[in-house]
């Protein structure tokens, strides 16, 4: 039975992204085709199976008009500049991630929705918090502008939440993997560039070093993580900034040996670039209880798993034959 939360509509910004693509999925699973609208900035590439409306999350009046006009009950804002892209054009980044979520919690808070999801990110510690199961709570001081951006979002929820009582939901994300949408410039994009290039010229360089562990999550867990958080009665949300979110860790060189057991052949170098010193102020792995006390928060997918399925899914892409023994689609 879908869950049309009392017959009003979701609203997906920034739907056209790595994560909204295949959020927009889950959802017209679990709410219907109907019930679900994808908005972003770009047109779809190909018809959408729902609605589309194109919206620039920087216009109130026009994010507002949309909310009213289609009975909106819940949002999620995508819409962002991530890590790498916002070194790039620090000034675009602070004002899509900043006013682009204030945008939407004044929408909440003047049209009465039920609920907001944004999502934060591992990006908002920094070289002062602790690098091993990284606490909720501990000394944050993010180096880049899109943790800064992701840090003041997290307090602006928070406040809405407090002060006004909207309901604003928000996880932590790590590096997300996925084999169906490209990432769009983070920090963590070569865990996925790494198998496009693994089965199109059997060799990659990567721009973090062989040992730079990170935080990561394979997509299904992300969307998982996220469906639930949206899903649970409010009260048992302790957290109103965002929620520490943990799956998987490991470094390059630990990927690279999990895609070598499909692929022998690969061949793995390292030039560091820019993204390093941003990689070197991140946790290695994240201490998530107040999620799996709050709402049961337990991650499917191990690395090997993850492997697995990224190759088995990507391979036919590519006219890859892999040891299909070893190497499985979903
Ligand atoms: P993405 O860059 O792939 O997608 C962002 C989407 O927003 C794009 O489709 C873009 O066209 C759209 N957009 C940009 N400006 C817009 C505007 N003014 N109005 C409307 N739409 C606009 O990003 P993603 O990876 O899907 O990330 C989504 C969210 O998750 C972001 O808040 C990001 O910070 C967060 N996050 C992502 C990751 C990750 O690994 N992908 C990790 C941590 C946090």
């Amino acid at each position: 039975m879908f869950d049309t939360s009392g017959g009003k509509k979701t609203l997906v910004i920034g739907a056209m992204g790595q994560i909204g693509q295949e959020l927009l999925e889950a959802l017209y699973l679990q709410k219907g085709t109907e019930a679900v609208i994808a908005a972003d900035i770009r047109a779809p590439k190909t018809p959408l199976e729902g609605k589309f409306a194109e919206l620039n999350v920087m216009e109130r009046d026009a994010l507002i008009d949309l909310i009213k006009s289609h009975e909106v009950g819940e949002v999620y804002n995508l819409a962002a500049i991530l890590s790498a892209k916002g070194e790039q054009h620090p000034e675009l980044a602070w004002d899509l991630n900043m006013t682009g979520l204030l945008n939407c919690l004044e929408a909440a808070r003047q049209t009465g929705l039920e609920k907001v999801f944004w999502p934060s990110s591992i990006a908002v510690f920094g070289p002062s918090s602790p690098q091993a199961h990284t606490p909720q709570y501990c000394s944050m001081d993010p180096n880049t502008v899109y943790g800064i951006s992701k840090l003041a979002g997290e307090r602006w929820c928070e406040y809405y939440a407090a002060r006004y009582g909207v309901d604003v939901r928000s996880l932590r994300y790590p590096g997300l993997i996925s084999y169906k949408a490209a990432p769009g410039g983070g920090t963590t994009d070569y865990a996925v560039d790494i198998f496009h290039q693994a089965l199109q010229h059997g060799r990659y360089t990567s721009f973090l070093d062989a040992h730079s562990r990170l935080p990561m999550l394979y997509m299904k867990d992300a969307l998982q993580a996220t469906i639930q958080l949206m899903s649970v009665p409010r009260e048992r949300l302790r957290i109103r900034s965002s929620y520490n979110l943990n799956g998987l860790s490991f470094t390059p060189a630990e990927l690279t040996q999990a895609i070598q057991v499909f692929m022998p052949a690969l061949e793995v170098s390292y030039a560091p670039d820019f993204r390093q010193h941003i990689a070197n102020s991140w946790p290695d792995s994240i201490d998530d209880r107040y999620a799996r006390e709050d709402w049961g928060w337990r991650p499917s997918y191990s690395l090997e798993e993850m492997t697995r399925e990224m190759l088995g899914n990507l391979a036919p892409t590519y006219g890859v034959n892999l040891m299909t023994e070893k190497a499985g689609t979903s």
